[in-house]
């Protein structure tokens, strides 16, 4: 007889129609015949009026987590980091709200600018810029580069020289500290691609190199540890040692570097158990782990900045699907299928992402029955909900919503099996607005040329 393995931390929930604040947008609620709503509008309707599987995205939830942000970090520059989801609307209220904006790609860049983002704010990432993307950006005057290479340094110089201009730069350092996440997801150990690795030296060779170039103004120091870190212990080790570059560069050329980026990472709750730190918490560790350093190494506080993503965005959204088949597995689980998957939401397969789900066209008095939500994909890696609990009488037709789907799932979004990606639907005081169209097929077909 097969038994099903299940992970330890899941337990029969008290309540199968329950909406966990940890997990959802601040205006998620049940209606009184039990169908969730988001925004004061109902699931039934957005699903009728936008298809399934549909992405519906809190715009107070969102707006009140950058203003907070804002508030608790008001001694730091915020830069939104546009790679968790970008789109016009998010850039514009992120301008609106005093926020920076961080953008990693030429496409990130020609979204924001043409969202009338002030490029003086924006930051541009990347381990590999274009010479295109590099022009783009001198030529909309971004407010800083970060160069994580020599050949981006070389790069750069030319390009500033011919456009005439002596743009602002941040050098990645590679501060060397794995920070306790997904592997793919942990960007500041030794072995991998960004930045400048500070154990081989190359990090204060990149930074003497860049103060002493004419065409650049170097400001400082930038690090970035990884995504869905829980702790703050990394980023102790990592402020002190970029600190000690500071150090390092104070004694050598007599010259204080005024910034320092200490990039994003800060996790958010997936499951109803996660404690993520609190952005109070995170601010004042930050804070004093900069404040200490510079202390001990008698060094001027420079200027900070943090870049979240995650944090700002990813409980702002849901992902509302429709059940298209349920399949019993005697002795192991229920498979519910829904109509989406890897293509709306790849981060089960990329990064063992966990997620729950919740029946949303109805309240269930059913008891619990083990699931495992799965989408239309052929790939058995195909899993929206790995572990879950459903109610025993989920069935075809129904709708079902997983939260804190607004962070690197619409922006991770691919066509696997030519899948149609799906619309972005803003919803505020009971009013829709479609941020992001659904793909159609006819977008899929006209890229075909032969
Ligand atoms: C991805 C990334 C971020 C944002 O990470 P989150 O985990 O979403 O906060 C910030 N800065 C850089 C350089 C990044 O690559």
């Amino acid at each position: 007889m097969l038994t099903s393995t299940q992970p330890e931390w899941l337990t029969e929930p008290a309540d199968l129609n329950a909406l966990p604040p940890r997990l959802w947008p601040a205006s998620a609620e049940r209606a009184a015949d039990g169908v969730l709503t988001v925004g004061g509008l109902r699931a039934d309707d957005l699903a009728a009026e936008f298809g399934t599987p549909v992405y519906v995205f809190d715009e107070a939830d969102f707006r009140a987590r950058c203003a907070e942000f804002r508030t608790v970090f008001d001694d730091f520059d915020v830069y939104y980091a546009g790679k968790a989801f970008l789109c016009r609307p998010v850039a514009r209220i992120c301008a609106e709200l005093g926020l920076h904006l961080d953008v990693c790609s030429l496409g990130e860049l020609l979204i924001a600018v043409s969202a009338g983002f002030p490029a003086e704010r924006i930051v541009m990432h990347g381990n590999n810029k274009s010479a295109a993307e590099l022009a783009t950006g001198l030529r909309h005057g971004v407010g800083r580069i970060v160069v994580d290479s020599f050949d981006e340094l070389g790069l750069l110089r030319e390009l500033a020289a011919e456009a005439g201009v002596r743009p602002q730069v941040l050098i990645r350092v590679n501060v060397g500290v794995h920070a306790d996440t997904h592997a793919n997801i942990a960007t500041a150990h030794d072995d991998q691609k960004f930045g400048f690795s500070l154990r081989t030296g190359d990090a204060s060779t990149a930074v003497a190199t860049a103060h002493k170039a004419d065409e650049l103004e170097l400001v400082g120091l930038h690090m970035h540890l990884g995504s869905q870190i829980f702790g703050l212990d990394s980023f102790e080790v990592g402020v002190r040692r970029v600190m000690e570059i500071r150090a390092r560069f104070l004694r050598e050329h007599g010259v204080s570097l005024p910034e320092v980026s200490l990039g994003g990472g800060f996790a958010i709750a997936y499951l109803d158990h996660h404690r993520p730190s609190t952005p109070a918490e995170i601010a004042a560790g930050l804070r004093e782990f900069t404040r200490r350093s510079c202390a001990e190494l008698g060094l001027e506080p420079p200027r900070l900045a943090i870049e979240p993503g995650r944090v700002l965005v990813g409980r702002s959204g849901i992902t509302v699907y429709r059940v298209g088949t349920v399949k019993d597995v005697a002795g192991l689980r229920t498979f519910v299928s829904v109509d989406g998957g890897m293509s709306d939401n790849i981060r089960p397969a990329l990064y063992d992402g966990l997620y729950t789900g919740v029946l949303a066209s109805r309240r269930s008095t059913a008891g619990p029955m083990l699931s495992r939500v799965v989408g239309l994909h052929c790939d058995a890696g195909d899993v929206v909900v790995r572990d879950d609990h459903l109610p025993a009488d989920t069935r075809v037709g129904d709708l079902l919503a997983v939260p804190s789907t607004g962070a690197y799932c619409r922006s991770l979004a691919n066509n696997f099996n030519q899948t149609p990606r799906p619309p972005v639907v803003a919803v505020r005081d009971g009013q829709a607005r479609v941020w992001l169209r659904r793909e159609t097929y006819d977008d899929l077909l006209a890229l075909e040329v032969e």
